[in-house]
């Protein structure tokens, strides 16, 4: 194994099962009876590189600028349609320029909150929408981006980090049902500015 860097590694049981019990039963995990997690995997040092960095796969952002875009001013440009979805919307926000967060330039930091308050604006105008998540993970890709994930009204069971889950799980939207509901998210935004393209190219 690589040599461990921190005490919390070197505390942490590889190879070993944890117990699920501390989600089961609780209002926000989807599953129920014998679950067995997967083994702890050992931390792998230094980390493979994401989509986008030096040494690994292209940029899917770089490499297709206008896909699945369904929205766009000059800074940003939010994608939705790349994947069937069991929830009325899922997105993606992403600058026009390749950046991470911790380099996102000054003039793409002072619009990142105003576009994260449309965009979930925008969303929240589909009819079946209670409320909508947006989470920045980053694993996959170097380019930055902020996911929004719209959770449907009174869906409780949805509420939280698992609504990823239940997006995977949920009866995927007819077509034409979610390419209404970008239609719907494009115009909104286009309100206040930037361009709507639709459903975008497929
Ligand atoms: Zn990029």
């Amino acid at each position: 194994m690589t040599e461990l860097p921190s005490d919390y590694h070197r505390r942490l049981p590889y190879g070993e099962r944890m117990s699920a019990e501390p989600l089961q039963g609780g209002p926000f995990f989807p599953f129920e009876g014998d679950i067995q997690v997967v083994p702890l995997a050992d931390p792998v040092l230094p980390e493979p590189p994401r989509r986008g960095e030096p040494g690994g796969d292209a940029c899917p952002k770089c490499a297709d600028p206008d896909g699945f875009v369904i929205w766009r001013d000059d800074q940003w440009a939010l994608k939705a349609g790349f994947q069937l979805s069991g929830l009325p919307m899922v997105a993606l926000l992403e600058p026009r320029e390749h950046y991470r967060l911790d380099n996102l330039p000054p003039e793409l930091t002072a619009t990142l909150g105003p576009m994260i308050q449309r965009v979930a604006g925008a969303i929240q105008r589909i009819d079946s929408v209670g409320r909508t998540h947006f989470n920045r993970w980053g694993d996959g890709s170097e380019h930055f981006h902020v996911w929004f994930l719209a959770r449907p009204a009174g869906m409780m069971q949805l509420r939280g980090a698992m609504i990823a889950a239940w997006d995977d799980m949920l009866p995927k939207l007819p077509a034409e049902e979610f390419a209404a509901n970008a239609r719907l998210v494009a115009a909104a935004l286009a309100e206040d500015g930037g361009e709507a393209i639709g459903l975008g190219r497929h």
